[in-house]
């Protein structure tokens, strides 16, 4: 049975409950697990605080040393760890192992800033003083995590928090735990001192760490309204908050573009993890010269996603999480094809007896959905397109921008002045031109409007785990 890593503890629920962690292409159970609540978050608060005491002292360069060689360890273990993120998300191995692979090279990227970032020296009229600008950690930080990346999205929390002195509690989500808790014991084992990240489970976990008097920091990626939620409590507590939350990424291509290439990203941008990410081309808007050739190749790549369980060599698009989660993406594509929208590709479940007892779905795309359908309104967090034709990029980026959401967005054009109007005028934390939809390490990654606020990667997401102190030297 796993456990709770709550300092040098791997601790069962102070409650004694339980719960099972399912594969969701076989139904079968992976492993049980504690299901903690606000006595275990306490504890480990109690231990992170204990360990700030000493981690946020240690000298930066000692920091990023004993980082780097944790997150080295963990790395030799990315081949054990990524099966256990299959068996309990349902992601494809190739999926898995890239996934475990970018939790080990966060850490490290983070550890390299930890000696490199410095505050400033200010200069005041009265030249008998100066000012400096400091920066010290924050220190106890709660980082909250969902099910769709569940390693990628803990490591853009913990880094960044860790390499600047912070201590963490870290919540999975509920279903994903366990590739979580390889991934901390691996760091630990690899000379992370114990209490610097506590990893807690269960449901009930969530809400007390954004309570807890001793987080001053949360960080949540999550949906909308848990990210409201959310915030509400941390106002309770006037705590910092960073709030990653849902998407609904616009694709603009025009008639100009490389459809070869723009076929490829958006593909890849909306079926990669079964259409599980808040980053992914969710709206498609193509110009009516190029709609149907760009179609065709899309219909063509959708052909070759075989869905299946991630564990076996052929799969190509995993099941989806949960039956939920399947059932919210059918509802929407129902409600677009009741509007009159057609099915072009897939639209319903794979057939066969290896199908019979996971959550597995066709890739899908549509046309002429509707104005106001779901499909345009809400995320869809699931592996279905709608396309539409548009006359010019006024159309597409009208269209675009009518959206709640604001996360990521994407154009496809050799005209420089229609890339230009695009990077200007697309509402979004984060524009793709010509190019695949990944968040790269070096750039600052975070929505606007109700895709939340506050950034993950980037030197920026590590001055957010760290706050500035102003200091006057006098008597000089
Ligand atoms: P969710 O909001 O249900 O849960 C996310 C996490 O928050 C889980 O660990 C959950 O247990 C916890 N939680 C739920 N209610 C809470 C509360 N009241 N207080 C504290 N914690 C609480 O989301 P999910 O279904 O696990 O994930 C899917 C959502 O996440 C989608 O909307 C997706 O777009 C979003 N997402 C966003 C990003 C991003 O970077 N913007 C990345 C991935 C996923």
């Amino acid at each position: 049975m796993a456990t709770m890593i709550i300092e040098g503890d791997r601790t069962k629920a102070a409650s004694g409950k339980t719960y099972e962690v399912r594969n969701p292409a076989t139904g079968e159970v992976v492993d049980e697990v504690p299901a903690g609540s606000a006595p275990d978050v306490d504890k480990a608060a109690q231990a992170a605080s204990k360990a700030f005491a000493t981690w946020s002292k240690l000298p930066a360069n000692k920091r990023a040393e004993i980082l780097h060689k944790a997150a080295q360890h963990m790395l030799g273990k990315v081949e054990q760890i990524a099966p256990i993120l299959t068996k309990e998300q349902g992601k494809t191995l190739l999926e898995s192992r890239i996934e475990a692979q970018r939790f080990g090279e966060n850490i490290a990227w983070f550890a390299d800033l930890a000696d490199k970032v410095h505050g400033q020296h200010v200069r005041l009229p009265d030249l008998t003083t100066y000012g400096l600008v400091i920066r010290k950690p924050i220190g106890v930080c709660g980082a909250i995590v969902p099910w769709n990346f569940p390693l990628t999205l803990a490591a853009n929390k913990v880094a960044p928090a860790i390499a600047a002195g912070n201590t963490v509690v870290l919540k999975p989500a509920s279903t994903t735990p366990l590739s979580t808790l390889a991934c901390i014991e691996a760091l630990l084992e690899g000379g992370l001192p114990e209490g610097v990240v506590n990893v807690v489970l269960g449901q009930a976990t969530g809400e007390a760490i954004v309570s807890h008097p001793l987080i001053r920091k949360i960080a949540l990626t999550g949906s909308t309204p848990t990210g409201k939620k959310v915030m509400a409590r941390a106002a309770e507590g006037l705590k910092k908050v960073t709030l990653e939350l849902g998407g609904s990424d616009p694709c603009i291509v025009l008639d100009d573009a490389d459809i070869e290439g723009a076929a490829k990203a958006i593909s890849i941008g909306r079926f990669f993890n079964c259409g599980q990410a808040c980053l992914a081309v969710k709206r498609l808007y193509v110009q009516e010269g190029v709609y149907d050739a760009l179609l065709e190749k899309l219909v063509a790549r959708a052909s070759k996603l075989k869905p299946g369980n991630g564990l076996e060599k052929d799969s190509r698009m995993g099941p989806m999480h949960t039956d939920t989660q399947r059932a919210e993406v059918e509802a929407q594509i129902k409600d677009a094809v009741e509007g009159g929208a057609r099915v072009v590709y897939g639209g319903g479940r794979p057939k066969g007896p290896e199908y019979d007892k996971g959550w597995f779905i066709e890739p899908t795309i549509l046309e002429n959905v509707p104005d106001g359908a779901r499909m345009w309104t809400e995320e869809v967090f699931g592996p279905a397109l709608p396309i539409r034709r548009i006359k010019d990029l006024d159309e597409g980026l009208r269209l675009a921008n009518d959206s709640q959401y604001g996360l990521g967005s994407s154009i496809w054009t050799t005209n420089m002045a229609a890339a230009h109007r695009g990077v200007q005028e697309l509402e979004a934390g984060y524009t793709w031109v010509n190019a695949l939809q990944i968040a790269h390490d070096e750039l600052p990654f975070g929505g606007t409007k109700q895709s939340g606020f506050g950034k993950e990667h980037g030197v920026e997401a590590y001055l957010q785990y760290t706050e500035e102190k102003s200091v006057v030297y006098g008597g000089i």
